[in-house]
C-alpha cells in the first residue's frame, strides 16, 4: 500500500491515523512524525545477549525509519525494576518492555506459556507456534487484558540446569534447597519438596556467593560465565527441563502500537524479527567457548538423574492439569499449546533428534 492510498484509507478507517500525520504538520506527503519512546529491560547491561536484543531492535527501528523512530533502552532499575515492566507497560508510564514474561506468573499463569513452562516448547518448536500456529493469536488475545501487544523478542535455546554448591545425587538432595529458579518452574520445583527464589539477573551472584541460596540456574555457559556463578558453586547441571526454549517478548503498550502510523507499525514488527533471530545466533555461537572455558577452570558437569527428571515431569503435568481445572485462559491457550507440542515431537523425533544424536556421536 503506498502512502496517499494509506492516508484515504486511513481518512474511512478511523481518524488516528490522519491525526497522527496531521500532528507532523509536514505539508510533504513522505514527512512522517518523529516518534520517541523509551524501552525498559528486565535486564542488565552486561548482559550483551539478553540485553542486547533492546538494542539491536532499537537500532533497526531507527535505521529503517531513517532516525524519525527512535527507541532508548534502559537497563532492569534505570526506569523501571527488573519486576515493574508490565505494571508500567500497562498504564503506559513507559511505551514497551523487553522481558521474560513468565516472570509474572503471579498475576496469571497463563504469562508463562508465552515464554516457557517446564518440558514445554524447544526454541524451534515456539517460534513455529508462535507464527504459524496459534500461539501470537492466543497470547495476544490474553496480553490484551494488560493494554499489551507482544512480539517474539529473542530465545536463548534449551538451557543448563543451573550451579549447586552441592551434588544433586537423588530426588532428596531437593528436599528443602533454596534456589532461584525463574519465574514458574519455582512452582514445581516446590512441589519437589524445593524452595524457590525469584531474583532478578543482577542479584544472583551475592545471593549464591553469601549462601542465601543454595542453588541459581540463569541461563547457558556464555551469560553464567559473565555473572561468575562458576566462582561460587562448582556443580553444573543439565538440562534445563524448565526452559527448553524460552522465548523473550517486546511487550508494547496497545495504545501506543495503535497510535504509530502503518510504517513504524511494520518496522517494529520487522525489527522484533530481527532481534528475535539474533538473539538465539548469538546464544548458539557463543555458548560452546564458554563451556570449554568454564570447564577448564574446573567447573564439574553432571546430568540430572532419570529420578529427578521422572518427578518434575510428573509434578508439572500434575500442576497443569489442576491449571486446566482453576483458569481458563490456561486451559484454553494449553489446550492448543500441548496439541502443538505432541505433534512437533513426534516430527523432530525423525528428523532433528536423529540427526542431532548421529551428528554429536561423531568425532568432528
Ligand atoms: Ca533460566
Amino acid at each position: 500500500m503506498d502512502r496517499r492510498s494509506l492516508i484515504s484509507t486511513a481518512g474511512t478507517a478511523g481518524a488516528g491515523l490522519v491525526g497522527i500525520l496531521a500532528a507532523g504538520a509536514a505539508p510533504a506527503v513522505h514527512a512522517q512524525a518523529a516518534v520517541r519512546w523509551r524501552l525498559s529491560s528486565s535486564f542488565p547491561k552486561a548482559l550483551d545477549t539478553i540485553y542486547g536484543a533492546a538494542e539491536v531492535f532499537a537500532k533497526h527501528v531507527k535505521a529503517m525509519s531513517g532516525g524519525k523512530f527512535e527507541i532508548s533502552t534502559h537497563a532492569a532499575g534505570e526506569i523501571t525494576p527488573a519486576f515493574g515492566v508490565v505494571d508500567a507497560v500497562q498504564q503506559g508510564s513507559i511505551e514497551m518492555a523487553h522481558t521474560a514474561p513468565y516472570y509474572f506468573f503471579g498475576k496469571n499463569e497463563v504469562f508463562a506459556l508465552g515464554c516457557a513452562i517446564p518440558f514445554g516448547l524447544n526454541s524451534r518448536q515456539m517460534s513455529a507456534w508462535m507464527y504459524e500456529g496459534n500461539g501470537l493469536k492466543l497470547m495476544r488475545e490474553f496480553y490484551a487484558k494488560y493494554n499489551i501487544i507482544n512480539f517474539p523478542g529473542g530465545n536463548t535455546g534449551a538451557q543448563m540446569g543451573g550451579w549447586y554448591r552441592k551434588e544433586i545425587k537423588s530426588v532428596k538432595d531437593i528436599k528443602g534447597m533454596k534456589m532461584r529458579i525463574g519465574g514458574f518452574a519455582g512452582k514445581v520445583l516446590e512441589r519437589m519438596g524445593g524452595v524457590p527464589q525469584n531474583i532478578p539477573g543482577g542479584e544472583i551472584y551475592t545471593a549464591l556467593e553469601k549462601g542465601t541460596i543454595d542453588a541459581a540456574e540463569w541461563v547457558g555457559p556464555y551469560d553464567d560465565q559473565k555473572l561468575g556463578f562458576n566462582k561460587v558453586a562448582p556443580f553444573y547441571y543439565y538440562p534445563g527441563w524448565w526452559e527448553g526454549g524460552p522465548e523473550l517478548d517486546f511487550f508494547i503498550n496497545d495504545k501506543a502500537f495503535n497510535a504509530l502510523s502503518a510504517e513504524n507499525k511494520a518496522i517494529v514488527e520487522a525489527a522484533a524479527a530481527v532481534a528475535h533471530v539474533d538473539m538465539q545466533a548469538k546464544y548458539d555461537a557463543r555458548n560452546p567457548a564458554a563451556l570449554k572455558e568454564l570447564v577448564g577452570k574446573g567447573t564439574k558437569l553432571r546430568p540430572f538423574t532419570n529420578d529427578v527428571l521422572a518427578l518434575a515431569f510428573k509434578e508439572s503435568m500434575a500442576l497443569y492439569e489442576e491449571l486446566n481445572a482453576k483458569n481458563a485462559d490456561w486451559k484454553k491457550i494449553y489446550a492448543d499449546y500441548s496439541k502443538f507440542r505432541a505433534d512437533a515431537n513426534l516430527w523432530f523425533r525423525f528428523t532433528e533428534a536423529k540427526f542431532d544424536s548421529f551428528m554429536q556421536a561423531q568425532k568432528l
